[in-house]
């Protein structure tokens, strides 16, 4: 096993990390900006090097940088977290050519599947349905024939996209010839790749994932699927497993889906491939080749340290569980607490002036804020995760309506008013809700 990790991250995820390593008797070493000095990952770390200044790309994106923090306190792997360059396949090798391990899948698998394209022909050919659509678009004409074919209204993606950004949708052919070249040049600017496909665009679909574990020497199981249809501008709110739209027998099929194709693919580490749901049809979006967000939820319903197998992959363990190994017991909802306005969504960096955390039996909260703590304005505002578990899902919605009243964040707006407003919506509480019901919640409409 490794006796030092570094993490190559920031926030509540390098502290998810660095409490793996540390009940793992591991080492870690925190890598941070000049912003972040007096953030929680740095003082938890075993050791710490600063990396640069605060913008990310000088940073927490400053591969040579991060590489030279690794030699110098003599690590032995590499964690990426979520974000940053946890789906780059160019850090993925550079990390396994200065001799360093890469917790994470292969520089292969990161690139196959960073590419929306490739990740969708390559979940064809290993047996998953995938959203109908085109390949990357190079002639007009040829994308009306295939938009006449898949119907209006179409959706043109970037093929290097994430984030939930540069999606537009087409509704007729004009719309879609003056759309698509903005959207190449959207893409190119975010994303450094002018790729842009189409997909059949849903219109009350659910958005539904499935964690995965693979140790690349043929143990694969699935950690049950995640519903992340609560959503607000394609990003991701509110989280909650099992599904309230699947019954078990769906479950078991996709699960067996899944874990063939990741078998064949000869995947390894953590992975979620990510779908569509409409009509009691599963549709293929993409697959993340990274520990995402929402894994804690898959973790409390299934007893299974995700980030500790994530590990012991990457030492060249076999995976320490089969699929009748565990099962998947209760109900557990995450809410995404973000330092924002909790009705227009206007970043609230600051001084936290008082923090109390709500605790008690099936509560977890994964954040690295404290009383004291500045949150700076250069990063993600994601600030907490509230996690909750209970045996069903009632008690779990109740559970989370007592943590959140619990909940105590002054000094900058916070998310969590949203929150209590969002779990007493009758709709939320039956389950009957699609991906663009919260936007139609919160008066954007779609
Ligand atoms: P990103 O990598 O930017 O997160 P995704 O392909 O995962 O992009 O899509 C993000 C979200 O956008 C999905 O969760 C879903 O809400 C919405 N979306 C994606 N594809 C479609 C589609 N074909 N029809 C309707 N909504 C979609």
């Amino acid at each position: 096993m490794f006796e030092k990790v570094l993490i190559a991250n920031r926030g509540e995820i390098a502290l998810r990390i660095h409490r793996a390593c540390h009940e793992m008797g591991i080492r870690t070493v925190a890598v941070h900006s000049t912003a972040d000095e007096n953030a929680m990952h740095v003082r938890l770390a075993d050791e710490t090097v600063c990396i640069g200044p605060p913008a990310a790309r000088d940073s927490y994106l400053n591969i040579p940088a991060i590489l030279s923090a690794a030699a110098i306190t003599g690590a032995d792997a590499i964690h990426p977290g979520v974000g940053f360059l946890s789906e780059n396949a160019n850090f993925a090798e550079m990390v396994e050519e200065h001799g360093f391990t890469y917790i994470g899948p292969t520089a292969e698998h990161i690139l196959l599947m960073g590419n929306k394209v490739s990740a969708k022909r390559a979940a064809k050919e290993h047996g998953i349905p995938v959203v109908p659509g085109s390949d990357a678009i190079e002639d007009i004409e040829v994308a009306k024939a295939v938009a006449e074919r898949i119907g209006y209204p179409v959706l043109i993606k970037a093929a290097g996209g994430g984030g939930g950004r540069g999606m537009r949708v087409a509704r007729d052919a004009q719309s879609l010839v003056e759309n698509v070249p903005q959207a190449q040049a959207e893409a190119m600017a975010f994303f450094g790749n002018s790729a842009v496909f189409l997909e059949r665009y849903f219109d009350r679909p659910r958005h539904i994932e499935m964690q995965i574990l693979a140790d690349g020497q043929g143990g694969v199981i699935h950690v049950g699927e995640r519903d992340c249809s609560l959503q607000r501008k394609h990003q991701k709110v509110l989280e909650e497993t099992p599904s309230p739209a699947l019954n078990a027998a769906e479950r078991d099929k996709l699960g067996k889906v899944v874990t063939d194709a990741i078998r064949s693919l000869g995947y390894r580490s953590a992975g979620t491939l990510e779908f569509l749901y409409q009509n009691g049809e599963f549709f293929f979006i993409e697959m993340n080749t990274r520990l995402q967000v929402e894994h804690p939820i898959s973790e409390e319903i299934s007893g299974i340290d995700i980030v500790r197998e994530q590990i012991r992959i990457a030492a060249g363990l076999p995976l320490g569980y089969r699929q009748e190994d565990f099962q998947l017991t209760g109900h557990a909802i995450e809410c995404r607490i973000n330092a924002e306005h909790p009705e227009t969504f206007r970043p609230s960096p600051g001084m936290i002036t008082s923090y109390h955390a709500p605790g008690g039996l099936g509560v977890r909260v994964d954040s690295a804020i404290y009383q004291g703590y500045a949150v700076p304005p250069h990063y993600d505002s994601l600030i907490a995760k509230l996690i909750v578990h209970g045996r069903t899902r009632t008690e779990c919605l109740m559970r989370v309506k007592r943590a959140l009243e619990e909940f105590v964040i002054t000094g900058i707006d916070t998310t969590i008013p949203m929150h209590r407003m969002l779990i007493e919506q009758p709709d939320f509480i039956n389950g009957d809700y699609d991906i663009h019901w919260l936007e139609r919640l919160l008066g954007h409409g779609t």
